[in-house]
């Protein structure tokens, strides 16, 4: 833990790995080891988390335990539990769960939007305006994130058009909700694109330009983070291990590696708030939920480097 409280970290690590990174596996964790390794992720000091998935449990076995998940994340304090809801009745049951926000992926890709949800983009928006009316209704003080998968291409349309991206943005943003980020679900973006990308966001919806979320696919994660910080992201989703892939794809990762994120940023001088070794000791839970499971990064592989010091924990 930082010794030195009145240090703001200068950039919020999200880590979706228990929701993100177990969605995308085959194998259940047992509920017992899910908040295990959440323990750990929370003495690392990470200060925000998304922790489940609220979709029915047909769909999603891996999700099943949600709620139990988000009340024993609540537990433990000084950091913003998230879930994922695909719609206002997962929405419900987050609230009702108590989680501090939510995040609702709205797809800028139609044929991903309509093969995933079977809804248009802009019909997603109008989703999007009834969960804010829940939201206020049952617990205003929740905050709501949109997320826009296949905002850097998609497997199925293809290209996706800038113009497409922020249009979506704009509406999201006039809808009400919170903050607004970029997924590349498909990791399919280079650091150009998200330069380019993220300025028009900014453009466009100002202080409600939220988070970078990057996936590792084609090795440009942590490039692509870089690229977006470099533009004024201060906001970065990753997962511990880079846990994540595809079950069909061998050798496909998952999200940005939590452990390189945190390492690039502290090498360079740029707070976290997050303890390095702390981070790699929550290895070790997620390894004894998932036995098998391949999980990633240069840094844990490598070790740090002699003599790195993190600032905020000697300071
Ligand atoms: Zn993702």
């Amino acid at each position: 833990m930082r010794d030195n409280p009145s240090m703001i970290p200068e950039v919020l690590i999200s880590e979706v790995g228990p929701r993100d990174g177990l969605q995308s596996v085959k194998a259940t964790m047992p509920t017992a080891d899910k908040l295990h390794w959440i323990d750990a992720l929370h003495a690392a000091g990470l200060r925000e988390v998304e922790v489940a998935s609220f979709v029915p449990a047909r769909l999603l076995p891996q999700m099943a335990d949600a709620a139990e998940v988000v009340r024993h994340a609540l537990s433990l304090r000084g950091w913003t539990v998230m879930a994922l809801v695909p719609n206002r009745k997962g929405a419900e049951a987050a609230l009702r769960a108590g989680a501090h926000k939510l995040t609702l992926p709205v797809s800028a890709s139609a044929a991903h939007s309509l093969a995933n949800v079977r809804k248009t983009p802009m019909a997603m928006v109008e989703e999007v305006r009834e969960v804010l009316a829940l939201r206020d209704a049952i617990a205003p003080k929740a905050k709501v994130e949109a997320g826009i998968s296949t905002a850097f291409g998609c497997t199925l349309q293809g290209e996706v058009t800038e113009d497409e991206v922020v249009r979506l943005a704009a509406a999201l943003a006039e809808a009400g909700v919170d903050d607004v980020g970029l997924s590349d679900t498909t990791g399919m973006a280079n650091p150009a694109q998200v330069r380019r990308l993220f300025r028009r966001l900014f453009a466009e919806i100002g202080d409600r330009a939220g988070a970078a979320h990057m996936h590792n696919t084609r090795g440009l994660g942590l490039a692509n983070c870089l690229a977006a910080y470099d533009v004024g992201v201060r906001t970065f989703d990753s997962s511990l291990g880079g846990l994540g892939g595809c079950p069909y794809a061998p050798g496909a990762s998952g999200n940005v590696v939590t452990e390189d994120l945190v390492f690039m940023f502290e090498a360079m001088g740029v707070s976290t708030g997050v303890d390095l070794a702390g981070l790699l000791a929550a290895r070790a839970p997620l390894r004894q939920g998932l036995p098998g499971e391949p999980l990633y990064g240069m840094t844990p592989e490598a070790g740090l480097p002699k003599g790195f010091a993190q600032e905020a924990l000697n300071g």
